[in-house]
């Protein structure tokens, strides 16, 4: 190799992330792990819905996929992605929750041969709201981004905990209970010391609490990720990072959420005064503008009857 283009390579090689497709960036976390970084926004026909964090792990026996997309053609483009760090076949794909973008591009993986991995409960929520998010991604993406894109589920499921040997490389996987959708499940290399962490953790940009989400069981879920020694932690949006950088973009506010809300209820808050309830230190996160009064709106809903 000429010794410019070797020196070229090996700078590439310490850059933050190769940008392959879409705004979908590949960045190294540890030996064979990598995150595959799509974009903060809101799904679009450029993104095909892969507006969120994805995981790769090389194994001997292949790859194993950590989210599969939020489409068929955006399992394409994440496929490509893969393609510019590993050779090998993803040979188990898993499915982090119930949010359009960790399941709905199983078919493309399922057609390639993967197993599908995923909790129970989120096979039962992408069951039940496989109608409702397809209608959002076709107004969103696009039918021509859409295209070749079914509801295809897990053909395996836990109830709580899995613990896999997949080619030599230990994976576990936790669903703790309801978080952001009623089955998270977080992704675990007690080896490499390695924390995918789905969209229990969001960096970067504000969390989404929605109608799936369960505000209580989210701060339990997190509670239980953060007794975990994580060296690395890959955030379900957002760039690979560290616990204390969760602890300081999803902890702090979902704490200040819930306790804030809560305190609104007490002191006789009505939903129709919800924007009273301070999130001012909160406003200079990403999406901060379009969630921060939804959010407080669907925290008040699920505390309002205790
Ligand atoms: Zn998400």
């Amino acid at each position: 190799m000429h010794p410019l283009i070797r020196t070229l390579t090996l700078l590439a090689g310490l850059l933050p992330g190769l940008v392959v497709a879409a705004g979908l960036q590949v960045q190294p976390v540890s030996a064979g792990v990598w995150a595959i970084v799509g974009e903060q926004d809101q799904r679009s026909p450029d993104n095909l819905g892969n507006n969120a964090t994805f995981g790769v792990i090389d194994t001997a026996a292949g790859l194993v996929l950590v989210d599969p997309g939020g489409s068929y053609k955006g399992a394409a483009q994440i496929a490509a992605a893969i393609r510019t760090v590993s050779a090998k076949p993803v040979v188990v794909v898993i499915n982090s929750g119930g949010q359009d973008h960790r399941w709905l591009g199983n078919g493309y993986w399922r057609e390639h041969g993967a197993r599908i991995i995923a909790s129970a409960a989120a096979v039962a929520d992408q069951r039940a709201r496989s109608q409702d998010q397809l209608i959002a991604l076709n107004n969103f993406v696009g039918a021509a981004g859409m295209a070749g894109t079914e509801p295809v589920y897990a053909g395996e499921t836990f109830e709580q905990d899995l613990k896999l040997d997949i080619g030599g490389v230990a994976i576990e996987l936790h669903h703790y209970g309801p978080a952001h959708t009623p089955g998270d499940a977080v992704v675990w290399l007690p080896q490499q010391r390695v924390l995918f962490s789905g969209d229990i953790v969001y960096t970067e940009r504000m969390l989404g609490v929605g109608p799936q989400s369960n505000i209580k069981g989210w701060l339990a879920s997190y509670a239980q990720l953060k007794q975990l020694p994580v060296l690395h932690l890959v955030p379900g949006h957002g760039r690979p990072t560290d616990l204390a950088h969760a602890e300081q973009d999803t902890g702090r506010y979902l704490s200040a959420l819930y306790e804030r809300v809560k305190q609104f209820i007490a002191d006789g808050g009505t939903l129709d005064a919800i924007s009273q309830v301070d999130q001012s230190e909160f406003m200079t996160m990403g999406n901060a503008d379009q969630l921060a009064g939804r959010n407080a709106h669907q925290v008040f809903q699920q505390l309002e009857f205790e």
